[in-house]
């Protein structure tokens, strides 16, 4: 049997898993940091019309309704398909790299990461009450050696705690923020110390890139323009998780 047959199963469980958790995700995205309640019923964000069951089905309700509320016609945020697909892609991709239960740990940890990508790029935010818990997954569950890992998340917080003190002291201001130190440890926590340079180059590198794309576009690009650092971050270890598990053997 073609071996990638023996994952269909999970990768069909954790395309639907990620469709729920990215529709949930999204609702946290855009309700927590407005203070919001994240229980109750779900609305409409423009005339707050109570959703029913039909209106909720990630992506699909979406692509029906074309992108609108049925009642106001107010656009739907386009984070809420965003994230179902993003959370439906990964899942499958973490079936596919990992076995059995651990797939389910590598999701939870994308899923993650995709969240705290989204909240820091729309707010500049990495709540530590996301951030540590990551940080202990990794540590209880992450897939190198358990010294590398322990090695990774002292490395991560100790690499950007150190750049953010250093940047104070030259500039006079706060430049890097002390949830990207705790980020940059969950991420040593899972993947081990050894991909870290890797992660924070990538991180600097599509940084360059975004400034870059912005000057080309002739987009006003200032000394202290802010790029959020964690999203970055949670990207680049993204991709090289993928790239980690294309590499024969690893
Ligand atoms: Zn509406």
């Amino acid at each position: 049997m073609d071996p990638t047959l023996h994952h269909a199963p999970m990768a069909a469980l954790l395309a639907v898993f990620g469709l729920v958790a990215g529709s949930f995700l999204a609702t946290l995205a855009l309700r927590w940091p407005a203070g919001r309640a994240m229980s109750g019923r779900s609305q409409c964000d423009g005339c707050q019309r109570v959703l029913a069951a039909g209106d909720l089905i990630p992506l699909l309700s979406w692509t029906v309704a074309r992108r609108r509320c049925k009642a106001c016609g107010i656009v739907i945020d386009p984070l809420h398909p965003a994230m179902e697909a993003a959370c439906a892609g990964w899942g499958v991709a973490a079936a596919l790299m990992a076995p059995g239960v651990a797939s389910l740990a590598l999701a939870g940890f994308g899923w993650t990461l995709i969240t705290l990508a989204v909240l820091d790029a729309r707010h500049f935010w990495l709540p530590r009450i996301i951030t540590v818990p990551l940080l202990l997954a990794g540590l209880a569950m992450g897939e190198a050696p358990f010294a590398d890992r322990v090695a990774g998340a002292a490395l991560g917080y100790a690499t950007l705690a150190g750049l953010a003190l250093g940047y104070r002291w030259w500039r006079g201001r706060d430049g890097i923020g002390g949830g990207d130190a705790l980020l940059l440890s969950g991420i040593g926590a899972w993947l081990g110390w050894q991909w870290l340079p890797l992660v924070v180059l990538s991180a600097a590198a599509a940084g360059i890139g975004v400034v870059g794309t912005r000057m080309l576009m002739r987009q006003p690009v200032a000394a202290d323009t802010h790029l959020p650092l964690g999203s970055l971050l949670a990207a680049a270890a993204m991709v090289l998780v993928v790239a980690i598990h294309l590499v024969p053997g690893g």
